[in-house]
């Protein structure tokens, strides 16, 4: 275990600004493909087993054509935490909905070897003091985790009305109930007053864009479907059917870097194929002091979360309860994340600082390379070239000593885009072919899509009219949460709104949001909930007025998901005050306008 992560001394002596650049506009310019995301195949189709569920087996059901009176679509924390909101606001009859043989989310599907959270678990695991639980680790073990989503549910009574493996085909506003009507890839034809969407943004595994794919005969998974009938062990590693195979992983982001010191570690041979290193910065994960748990004060985890949302949001704060590579580094993640802007700065001052900033953290995560890394060759193919946020920081204390083994080959594959192609028992990567018993596919999720946005859960409202039609161009709401014309639906997630690293402290605050709606509803009497045409206008204008187009920070970037792999848009759907700041104007909402939205009577045109 290192020493906590740094925030670097700035040297302007030692950082060759314009060397530095050119270096990063190289390194980018050879992992530009033409196709972007176009390059990667979805886990459906002649590729669906990739998505199969591995670990609960599909019991058969009658279809479900009855009425709730809340159904969530999710049941992973947002789901979980609306939940939870609504049994706290007297809703007794909820049904929760997933794909998923259980709840947990991406806690469910993700269980890898060496799965951790990367945020730290005291922040990051909600409803610790109400369900009195203490993580065994500050960044706690996936399974803790997922058990801890499982806790939540039966604390909450929300196992009762469950349907799970079940995917919701259509969301039909019923005008004459006033009631939804949802349909299910079970037959189902269920009706529900509240709908409730926290379908998640990084849900479908994706394959990448190997021509031959298809050809490999050996064993393959995705590391979100982990395989441990092949590899025997579990997520704490073990993996001992790998003794005797050749292993192939494809991918280096968050996840190849926690589940490759698994595979290095049990498999005869690993080869790692990557085509962008990751920064690998100090974990120091450690076991939660008893002594410091026993002393904590009610009310310390909301205090604790919001402590860590205030320092990366940049917003003042007296003390740093964190300390570890997210706050250490704040103005780094400004750049991706928006949140308050230091007014002390002009624009260009704070440009230049922040990169000054980032070449010096850079330079520190590239030095930790070669005092890791025994071969100088690897160590130089495993030094990441880009500003600190183009891509999702990493962290480990085993995944740089890996390539330190025998064992082990690292394979970049850089100069050709990716991977060249597969064929029955290779992968090739220009005129090398590495023979391979098994390839495990770390290639990461399509991002961003949710049922709703995809069109793959369409929704009718009033008068028949698809959401996707209503957002032709571009999604209007109130808050992010509701839209006119869809009564009583409500969305959570990540738009219109304001966003953080800890998404799940995020999901938390729309939960309660939703559920005072609901709750103020229900007291009311009212049986439609629904903003009006002002008032999403009004919050579309507020949203686009101050929303922050960092798309000439990510076209600089290194190609991947944060950037629409090199092709990044404006993406003017989000609150440019950032998280903080979004918190409070929903807070002054609620005690300021909530009782007169409930109240009023909405005349409506379908
Ligand atoms: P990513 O999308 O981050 O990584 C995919 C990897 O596959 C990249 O290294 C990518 O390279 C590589 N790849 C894709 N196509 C090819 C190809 N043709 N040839 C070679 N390599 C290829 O997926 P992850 O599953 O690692 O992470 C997804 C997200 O999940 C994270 O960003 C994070 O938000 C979340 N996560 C969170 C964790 C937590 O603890 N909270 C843990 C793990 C994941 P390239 O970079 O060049 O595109």
């Amino acid at each position: 275990m290192g020493q906590v992560p740094s925030a670097p001394q700035i040297n302007e002596s030692e950082i060759d600004v314009e060397a530095l650049r050119a270096k990063y506009a190289q390194e980018r310019r050879r992992r530009l493909r033409e196709d972007g995301a176009a390059q990667y195949r979805k886990a459906a189709g002649e590729f669906g087993y990739y998505a199969k569920d591995p670990y609960t087996p599909f019991a058969a059901r009658a279809p479900l054509a009855d009425r709730v009176e809340a159904l969530v679509i999710g049941g992973g924390f947002g789901g979980l935490l609306t939940g939870a909101n609504l049994r706290k606001a007297g809703v007794e009859s909820i049904r929760m909905l997933d794909e998923a043989g259980d709840f947990g989310g991406t806690w469910y599907w993700n269980r890898y070897p060496g799965i951790h959270c990367d945020i730290e678990s005291y922040v990051y695991m909600p409803l610790l003091e109400e369900v009195g639980y203490m993580p065994t680790r500050r960044y706690a073990p996936g399974e803790e985790i997922r058990q801890h989503a499982v806790a939540i549910a039966k604390k909450f009574d929300l196992y009762a009305d469950t349907a799970f493996h079940t995917r919701v085909t259509s969301l039909t506003w019923d005008e004459e109930c006033s009631e939804w009507i949802i349909e299910t890839d079970r037959n189902d034809k269920m009706r529900a007053k509240f709908v409730i969407t926290s379908s998640g943004t990084l849900t479908q595994p994706k394959l990448p864009g190997i021509e031959g794919i298809e050809n490999f005969k050996g064993h393959t998974f995705h590391t979100s479907r982990w395989d441990y009938d092949y590899t025997a062990g579990d997520a704490n590693g073990g993996l001992t059917g790998l003794g005797d195979k050749r292993v192939a992983v494809i991918g280096t982001g968050a996840t190849g870097l926690q589940a490759i010191p698994h595979v290095a570690e049990n498999a005869k041979h690993t080869f790692v194929f990557q085509r962008t290193p990751s920064t690998v910065d100090i974990r120091a994960n450690r076991d939660t002091d008893p002594h410091w748990a026993a002393s904590l004060e009610p009310g310390w985890q909301k205090k604790r979360q919001d402590n860590f949302l205030d320092i990366i949001s940049g917003e003042d704060f007296d003390e740093d309860l964190i300390q570890d590579g997210w706050t250490t580094v704040p103005q780094l993640q400004r750049a991706m994340i928006t949140g308050k802007i230091d007014e002390s700065l002009s624009a260009e001052e704070r440009e230049r600082a922040e990169e000054l900033l980032d070449f010096a953290k850079l330079n520190q995560i590239r030095s930790r390379v070669d005092e890791i890394v025994e071969d100088p060759q690897a160590a130089e193919k495993l030094k990441p070239w880009y500003r600190y946020m183009c891509k999702r920081p990493g962290f480990s204390d085993t995944y740089l000593q890996s390539f330190n083994r025998k064992n082990v080959t690292l394979v970049d594959t850089a100069e050709y885009g990716g991977v060249t192609r597969m064929t029955e028992s290779t992968i090739v990567v220009g005129d090398t072919e590495y023979e391979v018993d098994c390839v495990i596919f770390a290639t990461g999720f399509d991002v961003g899509v949710s049922g709703v946005l995809s069109g793959t859960m369409p929704v009718y409202g009033r008068g028949g009219l698809p959401l996707l039609h209503a957002w032709a161009q571009g999604p209007k709401t109130l808050h992010g949460f509701q839209s006119h014309r869809y009564p009583n639906l409500f969305h959570l997630g990540a738009l219109q709104n304001a966003n953080s690293v800890n998404f799940v402290h995020i999901l938390q605050e729309q939960a309660e949001h939703l559920s005072a709606i609901i709750q103020a509803g229900r007291s009311a009497g009212v049986s439609i909930i629904e903003p009006s045409v002002e008032e999403q206008e009004e919050w579309t204008r507020t949203i686009h007025g101050s929303a922050i187009d960092n798309s000439k920070f990510q076209l600089e970037c290194t190609p991947g998901y944060y950037n629409n792999e090199g092709k990044a848009r404006p993406n003017l759907n989000s609150f440019g005050p950032g998280p903080v700041a979004f918190a409070k104007l929903l807070k002054q909402w609620r005690e300021n306008e909530l009782e007169a939205y409930i109240a009023r009577h909405i005349e409506v045109n379908a």
